[in-house]
């Protein structure tokens, strides 16, 4: 018996189909995650909590598209609100404001009190560099402050220390600003401050340093989604984030929801100048918003300044002098649609999905101790990771790195042969849609493959 190889028999039409997507797509896939060894397994079919794979094979689906569906896929209230949609205003596409947009954002104002004003995005990685332009544009200082470990999306001001070699990284009070990407500029190294996460004592040191330059702190209240800051670590970076002239933004593109309706911020009692929300506002549709102090949001507003493409209003009124901020599908109505109806559901449902969750992860640590397996289900709400650890607690990056990450994508791998899908490594995120019966059936899953070695 062999894991890998027994994988690559049982998904032997996703090898096939990933050969043939290689002829489009270098590797083979259009984001660089999705990618894992031997080969991913490609889909066809969605429903519920289940995805089916080009081989037949079905699996109950903890990836949920990265955590994006809270409410499974092909939810049926969900797509009758954007079928309504369609139907009842005739097109998709306005280009132009439009109700839902102001429906949404009420919803939203009125779950996240911080988010005095608001803007929609296409994406979380939007969001978030949004965000950053909002807070250099409000303060005047044009570094960030980001964290060790912390993911904000693809772009070079934040792709710096996401995963880095930990040799690379340098030391744990200090960490190295580390480039993620081929065709970064180096410029990144310095423009982006780095700080540990979980550590106050550090972090204050590092941000009085450079506060002059500083305008903005992003940081995860969940890093990856599952591993918490303390609480008196982020009420310590709230009140430094005051008293230096530094905006506190809280990324909750994974948090929001799955965390509870009111996110990460409700839970820490914190309220950020700023926040990114992203993923499942947009009921698996691609979305961000960002919102936050009315004072400082108010710097997006197109009264700002002079008419960027009517210059002949005002002779002396420089292009800079206004924030650009645009997106043809910003707030787009199906989209829009589809997010409320993805509110409505969890107002009824979404306490159930967190006792799930609970009830999975603690089952999840009895299966691993009967095996003689350390290991800690770490996470919040809906959301929480398989790690494998002797250690009390994990509180950063550096300490998932010391975890035992190749037996984890071992089991993970015979997990996908039992029909429980996430990507290797990945965490796990429950939906509506994952019944009592499907939480038995994932652990009895991994006592197969555990319990049996
Ligand atoms: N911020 C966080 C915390 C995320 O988890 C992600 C995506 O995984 C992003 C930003 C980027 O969002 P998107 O993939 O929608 O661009």
């Amino acid at each position: 018996e062999h894991p890998v190889l027994d994988y690559v028999e049982q998904t032997k039409a996703s090898q096939a189909f990933m050969e043939e997507a290689e002829s489009v797509m270098p590797g083979g896939v259009t984001a660089n995650i999705k990618h894992f060894a031997p080969h991913p397994i490609a889909m066809k079919h969605g429903k519920g909590a289940r995805i089916t794979d080009m081989d037949d094979n079905e699996y109950l689906d903890y990836l949920l598209s990265y955590g994006a569906l809270m409410t499974g896929h092909g939810h049926p209230h969900i797509k009758k609100a954007m079928i309504e949609q369609m139907e009842d205003h005739g097109t998709w596409l306005f280009g132009a404001p439009h109700e839902l947009e102001v429906k949404m954002g009420k919803k939203l104002q009125e779950l996240y009190p911080s988010m005095e004003k608001l803007r929609y995005t296409n994406s979380g990685t939007e969001a978030t560099l949004l965000a950053l332009r909002v807070a250099a544009a409000y303060t005047g200082k044009h570094k960030v402050a980001k964290f060790e470990g912390h993911y904000h999306g693809g772009y070079d001001q934040m792709l710096v220390s996401v995963s880095p070699n930990v040799k690379e990284a340098g030391s744990v009070k200090k960490p190295n600003a580390v480039l993620e990407s081929k065709g970064m500029h180096s410029s990144h190294e310095r423009n982006t401050v780095v700080l540990p996460f979980n550590d106050l004592e550090s972090a204050e040191k590092i941000l009085r340093w450079h506060k002059d330059e500083i305008g903005a702190m992003m940081i995860e209240p969940l890093q990856s989604g599952y591993i918490p800051a303390e609480q008196q670590f982020l009420d310590g970076l709230a009140s430094l984030a005051e008293e230096l002239g530094i905006l506190l933004i809280f990324d909750e593109v994974k948090t929001c929801f799955r965390l509870g309706l009111g996110g990460a911020q409700e839970r820490y009692g914190i309220k950020p100048d700023l926040t990114a929300l992203g993923k499942v506002v947009g009921g698996g549709f691609p979305v961000g918003i960002v919102g936050g102090r009315e004072d400082v949001m108010e710097v997006t507003s197109p009264n700002q300044g002079a008419d960027v493409f009517d210059s002949s209003q005002n002779k002396n009124a420089k292009a800079s002098d206004v924030l650009f901020h645009s997106g043809t599908y910003n707030g787009h109505p199906m989209i829009m649609a589809a997010g409320l109806a993805t509110i409505e559901v969890l107002e009824e449902e979404i306490e159930e999905v967190f006792q799930k969750t609970e009830h999975l992860k603690r089952e999840l640590e009895r299966v691993f101790a009967e095996a003689g397996i350390p290991m800690k289900a770490v996470g919040e709400g809906s959301i929480f990771s398989v790690v494998l650890t002797e250690k009390e607690t994990i509180r950063n990056y550096r300490d998932l790195q010391e975890t035992n990450l190749s037996m984890r994508k071992e089991i993970d791998m015979k997990l996908l042969q039992e029909g429980i899908y996430t990507k290797p490594l990945n965490r796990y995120s429950l939906s509506t849609e994952h019944t009592w019966e499907d939480i038995q059936t994932t652990i009895q899953a991994y006592e197969r493959v555990l319990l049996k070695r």
